[in-house]
């Protein structure tokens, strides 16, 4: 058993298999399969993956691994079979599946030298490029460059004396920190303080502290809180009479917060009901999926804490999955104040070190729940006894880039392996979803009313073209102006919830129509007020704003839209006295932002929270009295089937945010589209019409969940070239399929061009096509392989984004 099969670090088709590599005797019991090693590969030594060892193979002579990079595989068996699983699901390759289960900080980073060949001795080298090579054997390609010396080495390349080799460097740093501890006994220091000059006062004060304390103490400790000098520091230790040690420690992004502990509550009536099943199928090792519906405050989160509790006194783990935009501190304290150090949390908002420091206390089995967004379903635990999925109806849990998987998916196969239950909440499930549990594949879970009994709180909606006919031009209807000043007067709180993802603020001439888009993209520039200037999100393209019209020379230019900033402008305007807190991409861009306003906000600090999409989930405070949503239906008009799912699903979130607490809250939702039932239905918080409505709609238009669709998207700078692959692909795949599939293509994608690439797209609606999964890998073998004329092929089976 000394050969090891192993996925190199190039993520390209060719690549996209094993390569057996000889296992030096040496490393025989270090590795294993899950380990990263380094290899050979070409020219290159680069990263692999070990997926396999065993003894024999096909290819006569084999290359040696270099060295491994783990003491411990970073990838368990379960994980390694997973990730075959993800790679045939989504169609990615093997290497982009493993490097999706890790944490980032384990990704290997490359760096280029030129080295001495072996055997050549420096004295080879012209006189001027000697002094470079004589610390080490390479320089690195920087440098080089720095050093202006690179073509003069690159004619000793040529001439042999020298070679390029790319190096692996880990990324991650443990971190470490420095302690000082004596290293003598209680008597010796006496003796040595015995024997001090008096002048070494600082020393001697040293000395005494280490008469008292014996245990290690961090340097910069005895530095600032017990006064103590480097300089003694380091004269003590040279004499030996202390030692500096480095101890590897945990970078704890809430190591310095308290959490009140919390205890589990007695549950009401409805929620024995709903955890039973859970419990039971825990305690049997049985797997389940169920779908956990209430609505905001009806007491979710207390059945996900209990039957954690089951799990981890069963000694198996948990898995809790929640939005990345959900995963506020006051999440976080809900699980870690109830159990405490057993808590791991995995969030974008951590540096990739900390990431890495708690995705290391998984693999140690140092903690036994882990709560995290998308990713964090990897988490390598052994045990595991639940996963839980919160909000399960958020987009957020499908992977947009390769390996193209949805988190929902990835459970559900991690549960059945480990023979535990799912539990997904919602209080606006995916139709998916809903639609399994009346099927009765999910086991449905109702909690129909809040915890405190309080009702729902009432929604106004506003028709916003009779503000207009009624001579208000401003963003603000006259009922939201006049609740947002009584708030004021009352000391309560509103926030203003901007929906902002389908437009932004675009420029258009109001005599002629034009709008101005960008020259490389065929979408419109967003106006960026702060910078002046209009940007294109897709491929950053600047450019100024026009004082007159391109087309028309009528100076009625001017940007529509409104953003964040113009919301806060005009409130500025009709409201001076009002306090307002904001919060966007571009003030929270900083690391602890998001979480410094929320809590001035939740301080009284100020009357108005704005903010788009982040500030819709998760906000719990109980002086919120008014939530207002400017523009509902912004959402609506975008070329995506789930356009009226997730404007529902939002309007009724954002609801949710009034009124949860002993003051009673009002909605007020502006429109200009009152009558879509999505809107009507999200005013009257009534899912079960949505979802009845919604699905009508779905089944005639053939979409999920009455079928699965899979989107072949094909891009290249060349139309002609995109049309007619697009129209090869979409020939093939109709000739493999059933008559029952529905194939709709060649057509230009809604955005038919990104970046100066054309972009073509096939979509494929089916019901149950066994041969589709290899049909779609034949057209990504097909085309994948000649990457170098440009053309990219890419499928996503399951899509959630349709331009
Ligand atoms: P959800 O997760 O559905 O939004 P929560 O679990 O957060 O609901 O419950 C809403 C509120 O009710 C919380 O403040 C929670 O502490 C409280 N709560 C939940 N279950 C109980 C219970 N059995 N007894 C008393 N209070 C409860
Ligand atoms: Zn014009
Ligand atoms: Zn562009």
């Amino acid at each position: 058993m000394n050969i090891a099969s192993v996925i190199v670090d190039v993520p390209a088709k060719q690549t996209d298999r094993t390569f057996d590599y000889l296992i030096p005797v040496k490393w025989q019991d270090i590795i294993k399969p899950g380990t990263r090693v380094i290899v050979p590969f070409g020219p290159r030594k680069i990263q692999g993956f070990v997926t396999d060892i065993k003894s024999q193979s096909d290819i006569e002579k084999l290359k040696e691994i270099v060295e491994p990079m783990d003491l411990v595989p970073v990838l368990n068996q379960e994980l390694l079979e997973l990730g075959h699983w993800l790679t045939e699901n989504t169609l990615s390759f093997k290497l982009s599946a493993f490097q999706a289960m890790l944490p980032a900080a384990l990704k290997a980073k490359y760096e280029k030298k030129i080295k001495l060949v072996a055997g050549i001795g420096i004295e080879s080298l012209p006189e001027e490029l000697q002094p470079f090579f004589k610390k080490g054997n390479s320089i690195t390609w920087e440098d080089a460059l720095l050093n202006g010396i690179v073509s003069a080495l690159k004619k000793e390349v040529t001439n042999g004396h020298l070679e390029v080799v790319y190096e692996v460097i880990e990324r991650v740093k443990k971190k470490k920190v420095k302690f000082v501890m004596p290293l003598l006994s209680h008597d010796e220091i006496k003796g040595v303080l015995a024997q001090l000059s008096s002048r070494a006062g600082k020393q001697k004060d040293l000395l005494i502290y280490f008469l008292e304390n014996r245990s290690p103490i961090e340097l910069t400790k005895l530095v600032s809180d017990h006064l103590m000098t480097k300089s003694a520091i380091k004269a003590l230790v040279e004499k030996q009479v202390i030692v500096e040690i480095e101890k590897e420690v945990y970078r704890d992004p809430f190591m310095n917060r308290e959490f009140s502990r919390t205890y589990p509550l007695s549950l009401t009536d409805t929620q024995k009901t709903a955890i039973q099943p859970i419990l039971k199928d825990i305690k049997k090792k049985q797997h389940a999926v169920f779908l956990l519906y209430g609505v905001t405050g009806s007491g979710k989160t207390e059945i996900y804490l209990q039957s954690i509790q089951e799990v981890i006194e069963q000694g198996r783990e948990a898995i809790v999955l929640v939005p990345e935009i959900a995963l506020t501190p006051q999440m976080v304290n809900r699980f870690k104040g109830r159990f405490g150090e057993l808590v791991a949390v995995l969030h974008s908002g951590l540096s990739a070190g900390e990431k890495y420091d708690e995705w290391r206390k998984i693999q140690a089995g140092e903690v036994s729940v882990v709560v995290g967004a998308r990713s964090a379903i990897f988490a390598p635990f052994e045990n595991l006894g639940i996963i839980i999925i919160d909000e399960e109806h958020e987009t957020s849990y499908k992977q947009e880039e390769m390996p193209r998987y949805h988190a929902r998916d990835v459970a559900i196969e991690r549960a059945k392996n480990a023979k535990c239950p799912v539990v997904l909440g919602s209080a606006t499930p995916s139709l998916e979803s809903f639609a399994r549990a009346q099927k009765g594949v999910y086991h449905l879970l109702t909690l129909p009313g809040r915890m405190n009994n309080q009702s729902l709180p009432p929604v106004e909606i506003i028709d916003m073209r009779e503000e207009l006919r009624g001579g208000n031009r401003s963003m603000f209807s006259r009922s939201l102006l006049e609740k947002l000043k009584v708030r004021i007067e009352k000391k309560e709180q509103t926030v203003l919830f901007l929906n902002k993802r389908g437009h932004s603020s675009f420029v258009m001439c109001r005599d002629c129509g034009y709008v101005m888009n960008c020259p490389n993209c065929d979408i419109s520039l967003t106006y960026h007020r702060v910078s002046e200037q209009m940007k294109c999100h897709y491929c950053g393209h600047e450019s100024y704003v026009p004082k007159n019209c391109p087309e028309c020379s009528s100076e009625h230019i001017r940007y529509f839209g409104t953003g964040t900033q113009k919301v806060e402008d005009e409130l500025g305007k009709v409201l001076p006295e009002a306090k307002v807190i904001r919060m966007d991409v571009d003030t929270t861009r900083r690391k602890g932002a998001h979480e410094r306003l929320l809590n001035d906000f939740q301080e009284g600090k100020a009357d108005i929270l704005l903010g788009t999409q982040m500030i819709a989930k998760g906000l719990d405070f109980p002086n919120i009295t008014l939530v207002g949503v400017l523009s509902a239906d912004t959402m609506l008009h975008l070329p995506d089937f789930r356009s009226s799912e997730k404007t529902f699903q939002l309007l009724t979130q954002v609801s949710g945010r009034a009124g949860r607490h002993e003051l009673p809250g009002e909605v007020v939702i502006q429109t200009y589209t009152p009558e879509h039932y999505s809107i009507e239905l999200a005013g009257k918080q009534d899912y079960d019409l949505f979802y009845q409505r919604e699905m009508m709609v779905r089944k005639i238009h053939r979409y999920p969940p009455f079928y699965f669709i899979s989107l072949i998207t094909v891009s290249h700078d060349q139309l002609m070239m995109v049309v007619s692959v697009t129209e090869k692909i979409t020939k093939y795949v109709r000739s493999r399929l059933s008559n029952e599939a529905v194939i709709l293509g060649p057509v230009a994608s809604p955005i038919p061009r990104i970046n100066n690439r054309y972009r073509y797209q096939c979509l494929i609606k089916y019901k149950r096509e066994p041969d589709l999964t290899q049909t779609l890998k034949k057209v990504l073998d097909q085309y994948q392989k000649d990457v170098s004329g440009g053309l990219q092929v890419s499928v996503d089976v399951n899509p959630f984004i349709l331009m």
